[in-house]
């Protein structure tokens, strides 16, 4: 494995001071910014004096609290600048938007997740007149084939949703390179697992939603690039981030920061009870996807990628064959042996079970979802760390001998 560590650049930031010497960051709560001379608003205005001047203009453009949260991700992802917003869906929309203009042409990842399939799919083509190519990501033929002289943009997931396939990101890079374009990667699944940009990508969206906040309790997102790019999403004329306004609260930010310092922990956590859980349900004989395990047809690719601190991530799939016995699945789980929660999103720390074909998924159509390998019966795990191990696998094996999964001999 060779992934980078981007935990001591993190370690690094953890220096920057409050204006009180606070040890956390200070929440700025002001949506408007003085100026001392009249003389200097009008400057800011023509792009003279920017935050990196101390100048603020406005909380829908750069705000000082959300900034320095941005600081972090782009720690985190080792890009020059990186920004926050109010959602994974305001990052990825203000992407797309700020790198593709009406006739412009997209190849996306054929199992990315469902908001962003709505987007490129139903959204962008009547609002916008982009139109997008879906492709299986791991069929490199079929991405350079897809691309043409309209495409601006090659999109994917690093780890998609809820198939497990990791992409091969220096292969796609080098696609891209080749082709002139970006290559955008969502890496809302893999945050420290997989280092996108040290592979090669341009720019990383992220639904902090997820891992990154790990509480379930806030929707945020963010965008990680060059700093001239994430400076254009702000353009007063053109920036997607500063006109179509999904804007990050700084209340948001504060709590987001305060929750990165431990995020190593706990994706080692998540991915360690995952490991464990997946191989006991692959020695059970249950129909299991997961990364970590040698059956999974991209483990070699992930290991080689991977930052080696982290573990194969959180999310595992097991395959019920129907939505029948999907759905028995979950609600035993849920209901009789207390596993977990059925409902959509990952990265809690309890885990969150879905049935994807009908839910966090369904925006696809069924070929795109057959396509996808997307099965009725596919159930997403996202694996908590709470409880014990065997506490977690008593509860797992009784749901699934109640449904009538019988241990291999
Ligand atoms: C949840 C999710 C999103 C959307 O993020 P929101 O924060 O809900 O807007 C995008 N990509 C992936 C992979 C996700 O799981």
């Amino acid at each position: 494995m060779t992934g980078r560590n981007p935990i001591e650049a993190l370690a690094h930031l953890r220096h920057e001071f409050g204006e009180h010497g606070g040890i956390n960051m200070s929440i700025e709560a002001s949506s408007t910014f003085t100026v001392m001379e009249p003389g200097t608003m009008p400057e800011m205005f023509k792009g003279l004096k920017g935050h990196d001047a101390g100048c603020y203009l406005y909380g829908r453009h750069f705000n000082p609290t959300v900034y320095n949260l941005g600081l972090q991700l782009a720690a985190l992802e080792g890009t020059e600048a990186a920004y926050c917003t109010a959602s994974g869906m305001g990052a990825i929309s203000s992407t797309v938007m700020a790198l593709a203009k009406a006739g412009d042409h997209i190849v996306a990842s054929s199992a990315v997740y469902g908001g962003t399939y709505a987007l490129m799919h139903d959204f962008l083509p009547v609002k916008a007149g982009i139109t997008t190519s879906f492709v299986d990501i791991t069929d490199l033929d079929a991405v350079r084939a897809a691309i043409t002289e309209k495409t601006t943009v090659l999109y994917t997931e690093s780890v998609s949703n809820p198939t497990l396939r990791v992409a091969d990101i220096p292969k796609l890079a080098a696609i891209a390179k080749d082709a002139g374009i970006p290559l955008v990667v969502d890496n809302t699944f893999s945050p420290l697992i997989l280092n996108p940009v040290a592979l090669g990508a341009d720019i990383v969206v992220h639904s902090i939603t997820k891992f990154i906040s790990g509480m379930s309790d806030i929707i945020a997102g963010a965008v990680c690039g060059s700093k001239p790019f994430i400076e254009s999403l702000m353009d007063l004329h053109e920036g997607p981030l500063m006109l179509l306004g999904p804007t990050m609260d700084p209340k948001v930010a504060s709590k987001i920061s305060l929750r990165i310092p431990h995020l190593p922990i706990r994706m080692a956590a998540h991915s360690e009870r995952a490991l464990a859980l997946a191989r006991r349900l692959e020695e059970y004989g249950a129909k299991v996807g997961y990364p970590g395990l040698p059956s999974h047809e991209d483990h070699e690719l992930l290991d080689e990628l991977a930052c080696p601190d982290y573990g194969y991530g959180g999310v595992m799939t097991i395959d019920m064959e129907t939505e029948d016995r999907a759905n028995q699945l979950m609600s035993l789980l849920q209901n009789k042996y207390r596993f977990g929660f059925m409902a959509v999103s990952l990265g809690y720390f309890d885990t969150l079970m879905s049935c994807s074909g009908s839910s966090t998924s369904s925006e696809l159509t069924d070929d795109d979802k057959s396509s996808a390998g997307i099965s009725p019966g596919l159930v997403r795990l996202s694996i908590g760390y709470t409880g014990t191990l065997e506490q977690r696998w008593r509860q797992l094996k009784g749901a699934l001998e109640d449904v009538g999964v019988q241990a291999a001999a």
